[in-house]
């Protein structure tokens, strides 16, 4: 049996991934470590939680004993790390977390792998990082692999210095590893202090639409199972050692893409055409927000063969629907502390 530690699959990323390896990959054991933050549901992950090749633990990836622990129990052959603190508002608000559990809690996870794989052949730590990590680019141009870090907020930061760390692992010790840097994801499972959901949920419940800035801040947009894909592709079949970008060559300035929300709301919600678009407000910026970033994701479609699947235009009526058809899901994860989180964040301009 092949064993597989998949860290934060309890998120958003982590439960398109969880799925999909434990449906595709019956031979497999995958135990999903997830401390269960504000920004982890199991509730998610309902439809696998029997498979007999899959395991939840609930813990702390900056747990040494733990990790320790989980890899005495499984004789882990692989390791793939989603498990961060994900939400650049909230590390600009708390930097500390994200170094703790991005920075810190990676090297943990590198330390006790490089203990345990004295024998490297068919081992694999395959690190899950993002496009911030390049910093903001102009009107023109796109992020390769070559493209020298820039980080410019605390969660860009501090993946930066995770990926660098899991670089350096290989090169020092020869731990055998493979880095992602992803554009924004979308679809179901976002929790709604992310662009899309939030913009979702807002408009249906007939909330002002934040938008920050002037709204021509710009990202590429990828399907979140595009991206699953892409990780199940480079965790088997991409070179150690190496770095992919993954984008999904669709750029939106974030005025534009909220305005495509309102438009596929009115129409799933039965509001003439407009209605929606009278919500937006523009609010004070975030602090050092980066003006574009776009990918060139040219290695991974040469090299794995790997290109999106979904149309954007379809991906996000997808996502729409499917947040309509779950607003028990939206309720459940916007009560609480997230409210008040939300209340004190947003100020007008
Ligand atoms: P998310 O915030 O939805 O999920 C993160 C998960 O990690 C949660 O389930 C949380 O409970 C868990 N977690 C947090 N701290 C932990 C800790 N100390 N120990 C164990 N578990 C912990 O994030 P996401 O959007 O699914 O992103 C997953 C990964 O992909 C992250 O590493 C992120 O940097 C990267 N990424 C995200 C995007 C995106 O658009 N969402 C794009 C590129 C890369």
């Amino acid at each position: 049996m092949h064993n597989i530690l998949l860290t934060g699959g309890a998120g958003f990323i982590g439960t398109h991934l969880v799925k999909r390896l434990v449906k595709n990959y019956p031979q497999y054991r995958i135990v999903n470590l997830d401390l269960l933050t504000y920004a982890g549901n199991l509730t998610n992950l309902a439809d696998v939680e029997n498979a007999p090749n899959y395991v939840f633990r609930k813990g702390d990836i900056r747990d040494q004993d733990l990790i320790q622990g989980l890899f005495d129990e499984f004789q882990f052959d692989g390791v793939i790390h989603l498990a961060a603190e994900s939400h650049v508002d909230r590390s600009i608000s708390n930097p500390l977390a994200f170094v703790e559990t991005n920075i810190l809690g990676t090297l943990n996870l590198l330390n006790v792998a490089k203990a345990n794989w004295k024998d490297t052949s068919n081992k694999r730590f395959y690190h899950i990082s993002t496009d911030e990590v390049y910093g903001s680019l102009g009107e023109t141009g796109f992020f390769t692999e070559e493209t020298a870090y820039d980080p410019r907020s605390p969660y860009s930061a501090s993946k930066a210095g995770s990926d660098m760390l899991v670089r350096a692992y290989h090169h020092t010790y020869g731990l055998p590893i493979v880095v992602s840097n992803c554009s924004n994801n979308y679809g179901p499972y976002q929790f709604p202090e992310k662009l899309i959901p939030l913009m979702i949920n807002n408009i249906r419940n007939n909330q002002p639409l934040p938008v920050y800035g002037d709204g021509l801040y710009t990202r590429d947009w990828l399907w979140v199972e595009d991206h699953a894909a892409a990780i199940d592709l480079i965790y088997h079949r991409g070179k150690i050692g190496e770095t992919y970008n993954i984008g999904g060559n669709n750029e939106r300035r974030n005025i534009d893409l909220v305005h495509y929300l309102c438009d596929v709301m009115d129409e799933l919600l039965g509001r003439s055409p407009g209605t929606s678009r009278q919500l937006i407000h523009f609010v004070k910026d975030r602090p050092g927000h980066d003006r574009r970033y776009a990918i060139d994701a040219t290695k991974l479609k040469n090299e794995l063969n790997w290109e999106p699947l979904v149309n954007p235009e379809d991906g996000l009526r997808r996502t729409a629907q499917w947040y309509l058809e779950h607003t028990d899901w939206l309720e459940a994860v916007t009560s609480g502390a997230y409210q008040k989180y939300y209340e004190s964040h947003y100020q007008d301009r």
